[in-house]
């Protein structure tokens, strides 16, 4: 999979992804970057910024370099394998489904705004999916850009060592992941719970479900909602409760 990063920052982009899980996959080919600077393609002493119609604070990333740049990057794709991402605060929320999904294509073109955004023409007539990474505001899309091909990336096949971690995530089943624990089994912290030192598998599955449920219904409602517990399940999670308060 194919990734361009339009970006006045390009560095930042370049430092993130040449580390760890990233760095393996593009050795290994599964993945490919580039970035794409709009400050290249301006003339001498031209500003990047430019002022917005109607009045009103701050400035927009000039439309000109901008779309010269986002033309460089599609005359490398076919237009109809690649899609444009714009991540803005008023773009889609991004979830871990969106993530799924973006994973089946092929190119992929982010666009990074900066200042107060982008003219709204390009978004219209270029922008595929505008997404957003949570209810607050950045500087830059650089970072949100980055959040949103690493949650892409880790569901390529390949790109993580055990891809069936995945399955177990938070998320993955619509719910959040169960606490993990590692050596020592005793500590002044406290030990591991004995379900999971049993060697039953029956046993472990079962803890690890109600913990699901629990820290689901305890920190995320909202997605509990979203799914339809089986009567085990809502045993379970009963169980969870009634734990807590012994
Ligand atoms: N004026 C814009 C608004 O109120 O919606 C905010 C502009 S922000 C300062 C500059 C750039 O950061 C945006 O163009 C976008 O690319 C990026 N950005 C900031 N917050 C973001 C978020 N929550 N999700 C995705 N991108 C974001």
């Amino acid at each position: 999979m194919n990734f361009i990063f339009i970006s006045l920052f390009p560095e930042i982009i370049r430092s993130a992804l040449n580390e760890s899980i990233t760095k393996r996959a593009i050795e290994k080919s599964l993945i490919s970057f580039e970035t794409i600077n709009p400050r290249d393609y301006l003339k001498i002493k031209e500003r990047i910024d430019d002022k917005v119609y109607g009045g009103g604070p701050g400035m927009l990333l000039k439309s000109e370099p901008l779309m010269k740049a986002i033309d460089d990057a599609t005359s490398k794709f076919d237009r109809t394998e690649s899609k444009i991402i714009y991540l803005s605060p008023k773009g889609k929320p991004f979830t871990q489904k969106t993530a799924e999904t973006l994973a089946s294509e092929k190119n992929i073109i982010f666009i990074c705004g900066r200042y107060e955004g982008i003219d709204q023409r390009i978004i219209d007539h270029y922008v595929d999916d505008e997404i957003s990474i949570g209810d607050y505001v950045l500087s830059g899309g650089e970072l949100p850009a980055l959040v949103v091909f690493d949650a892409i990336t880790r569901n390529i096949g390949g790109v993580l060592g055990d891809h069936a971690s995945l399955e177990q995530e938070s998320f993955s089943g619509g719910l959040l992941e169960y606490p993990q624990y590692t050596r020592p089994e005793k500590m002044k912290l406290g030990d591991v719970p004995k379900e999971l030192l049993s060697g039953n598998h029956a046993v472990i599955e079962q803890w690890r479900k109600k913990q699901m449920l629990g820290i689901t219904a305890s920190r995320r409602k909202d997605l509990l909602e979203k799914i339809k517990l089986s009567p085990e399940e809502k045993a379970l999670l009963e169980e969870f409760f009634d734990e807590l308060e012994q």
